[in-house]
């Protein structure tokens, strides 16, 4: 399986361009577009700066920071994480048609087209956006393309949206065998925690 790419050791992931255009998805919901994480509301950006500072930092997270963001670019991103949200959510309740209409609507949007090309020397890339699209265009295509192919190829379900109290973070579930719950250990202890300390109280 593409997903998960520790499957079949010494194979060549072919997959390995889209996860990542998935993890930049996962970067930006959860960096842009959460309303709380980890058991705690999180406030919306105060200014333009705190927005840029946080999309920078989505970006470097998923290795895809390649030079400083304007306001401008950081709003965009902002707008595209709403959007990435909504697909992660529908596709946790199931309703695949509904975040397949909504990816439609970014293919359309963003003008997504396959197209190889290089940078400098370095060897072709495929790209799902023209080389004269728009930064935002860009990686509207780029994140579409990645949740489209996962929810195309029966991977849907390793979309997931923190199963923890309080936490709207998203993830891809790269693991083994697929049963990932939790954004992060953290949740997983905190829930874990407060199952014993329920069958503590019912205990005694
Ligand atoms: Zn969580």
């Amino acid at each position: 399986m593409i997903l998960d790419p520790s499957a079949v050791p010494g194979q060549v992931a072919f997959g390995s361009d889209l996860v990542a255009r998935i993890e930049v998805a996962v970067s930006l919901v959860n960096a842009l577009a959460t309303t709380t994480a980890g058991g705690r509301p999180v406030p919306a950006p105060e200014s333009d700066e705190e927005l840029r500072d946080r999309a920078e930092r989505a970006l470097r997270d998923a290795d895809a920071l390649r030079s400083p963001l304007e306001a401008e670019r950081a709003q965009g991103l902002e707008q595209l994480a709403r959007q990435l949200r909504e697909i992660f959510a529908a596709v946790h309740e199931r309703r695949d048609d509904d975040a397949g209409a909504l990816l439609n609507k970014l293919f359309a949007r963003s003008g997504a087209t396959p197209h190889l090309h290089r940078t400098g020397a370095e060897p072709l890339h495929l790209h799902f956006h023209r080389p004269d699209a728009g930064f935002v265009q860009g990686w509207t295509a780029g994140c579409a393309v990645g949740l489209a192919y996962a929810l195309g190829s029966g991977h849907g379900d390793r979309l997931g949206v923190c199963a923890a109290p309080d936490c709207d973070r998203v993830f891809v579930d790269l693991s083994r065998n697929g049963s990932r719950r939790f954004c992060s250990t953290a949740c997983q202890n905190r829930v874990k925690a407060a199952h014993y300390r329920a069958r503590q109280r019912a205990g005694g």
